[in-house]
């Protein structure tokens, strides 16, 4: 168990990422987790952070996805002025919404890494493919019980953790 909720990297933010970090770990790819990773979770709305970090990467060669267990109306309400293919109610850990995000990319789940907030989620899904695995530090506090709950179970894999400000 402990290997598949093991990421690559404890990143601060999501906007400590930077198309060099990825491209020097042979990364092609980047899936992202919207929740708690790109904004708060009761956020409806991408904000400009959000399309300016998608078109750095994009600029770099970076190929793009968003990939969220949540409903259809918020996923598309919050990619509605972005540029990105995107995946919504997606099942993470199961795999079928990442495997879809990847082919979509032409790219070998290798090749792809996830930036996502949760162990037993994101993280645990793309250690099932064999995908690179960046853990996010959750962006606030704010959040449903069922993801506070499993909080809880994060925590002793979390323990004395250094997080890299800089990715
Ligand atoms: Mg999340």
């Amino acid at each position: 168990m402990g290997r598949f909720v093991t990421p690559d990297a404890y990143i601060e933010s999501i906007y400590s990422i930077s198309p060099e970090g990825l491209i020097k770990m042979g990364i092609k790819g980047l899936i992202l987790d919207i929740d708690n990773t790109l904004v708060p979770t009761y956020t409806k709305n991408a904000d400009i952070k959000v399309k300016a970090f998608l078109d750095n990467m994009k600029k770099n060669g970076i190929k793009t996805a968003i990939v969220s267990n949540a409903k259809q109306g918020r996923v598309e309400q919050f990619c509605r002025h972005l540029d990105v293919d995107y995946f919504y109610n997606a099942l993470k850990p199961l795999k079928k919404g990442y495997r879809q995000a990847i082919e979509n990319m032409g790219l070998r789940p290798c090749d792809v890494a996830i930036a996502g907030d949760q162990l037993f989620t994101d993280i645990l899904g793309g250690n099932l493919l064999g995908m690179k695995t960046l853990l996010i530090k959750p962006i606030d506090r704010n959040e449903p019980f069922m993801i506070r709950l499993k909080r809880l179970f994060e925590k002793p894999f979390l323990r004395g953790k250094q997080y890299l400000d800089k990715f």
